[in-house]
């Protein structure tokens, strides 16, 4: 275990490269900070819950700091004094609901549009100047197959996902010719606290959404992304779609025939 370094304090970076991992308490994001710091990053993990942040951050030697991306001022206060980063990994967010638009609950879908969109959106012009001053800066957002494709009930996740691509895709038009790289990572299924949020910590729901098929775990995505933040600047993943086996499209798979 390699020591914590104080939270408060400007980083050393030691001359390495820096990485960025929003919704790192949990999932996705914190198997990110794991692989990237496996790879030599020093990880700049955050999310609400602090104390998961703190012990993860002790674990792999990073930088862990409270953060909720609907908070300017928790944003603000996140990225001060970071002034190298090389990598922003935008993965915080998540779903609340499964009900029809005639149903549709609103602060559900505030919820899912604050987090997913505006979010990134806030996260990533934060970080812009100092991921151009990197000279070889990349912007990951982990979006979805939702923002890929609808599907029945699920109107308020699908259009905050394709949002959040759109907001990703116009950044790789705007950002040409500047060294700033942008990948965007679509998974389908993956077994995380994933379904636990979306249906308000009801387990037995969400467990009801694997069983019957082999989905995703954490680190298949995680080690997706550290692939494409190790390939050399001039090469641009673009889009990368990862989905179980068991899964053909967001609305069909092995169980669903
Ligand atoms: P997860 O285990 O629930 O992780 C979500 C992470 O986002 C947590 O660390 C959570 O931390 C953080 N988060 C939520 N609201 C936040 C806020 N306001 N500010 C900062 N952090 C916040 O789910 P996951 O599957 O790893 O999800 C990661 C990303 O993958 C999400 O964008 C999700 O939409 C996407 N995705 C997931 C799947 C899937 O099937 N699991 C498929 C496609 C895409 P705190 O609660 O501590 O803040």
């Amino acid at each position: 275990m390699t020591a914590p370094r104080d939270p408060g304090t400007v980083p050393t970076t030691d001359g390495r490269r820096v990485a960025v991992v929003t919704g790192a308490s949990s999932g996705i994001g914190e198997a990110t900070a794991r692989a990237l710091a496996a790879d030599g990053y020093l990880v700049v993990v955050g999310a609400r819950r602090l104390d998961r942040i703190t012990a993860l951050a002790e674990d792999i030697g990073g930088i862990g700091r409270a953060l909720d991306v609907t908070d300017p001022d928790s944003i603000a206060a996140f990225v001060d004094g970071l002034d190298r980063v090389d990598v922003l990994v935008n993965n915080a967010g998540g779903a609340k609901g499964l009900a029809p638009v005639g149903e549709a609950v609103e602060d559900d879908w505030r919820w899912m549009w604050e987090t997913n969109v505006i979010g990134t959106m806030r996260m990533t012009r934060a970080l812009l100047p100092a991921l151009e001053a990197s000279g070889d800066g990349l912007i990951v957002t982990v979006t979805s197959i939702a923002a890929l494709e609808p599907y029945d009930n699920g109107a308020g996740y699908t259009s905050a996902k394709h949002a959040q691509g759109v907001v990703h895709r116009t950044l790789r038009l705007e950002l040409l010719g500047k060294p700033i790289r942008l990948t965007e990572v679509c998974p389908g299924m993956v077994e995380t606290e994933f379904s636990v949020v979306r249906f308000d910590g009801d387990q037995e729901k969400a467990a009801a959404v694997y069983a019957g098929l082999t989905p995703l775990v954490a680190q298949d995505v995680a080690e997706v992304i550290a692939f494409a933040a190790s390939r050399p600047p001039h090469v641009n993943l673009d889009q990368i779609v990862v989905k179980p086996r068991d899964q053909a499209s967001a609305r069909r798979n092995i169980k669903t025939g």
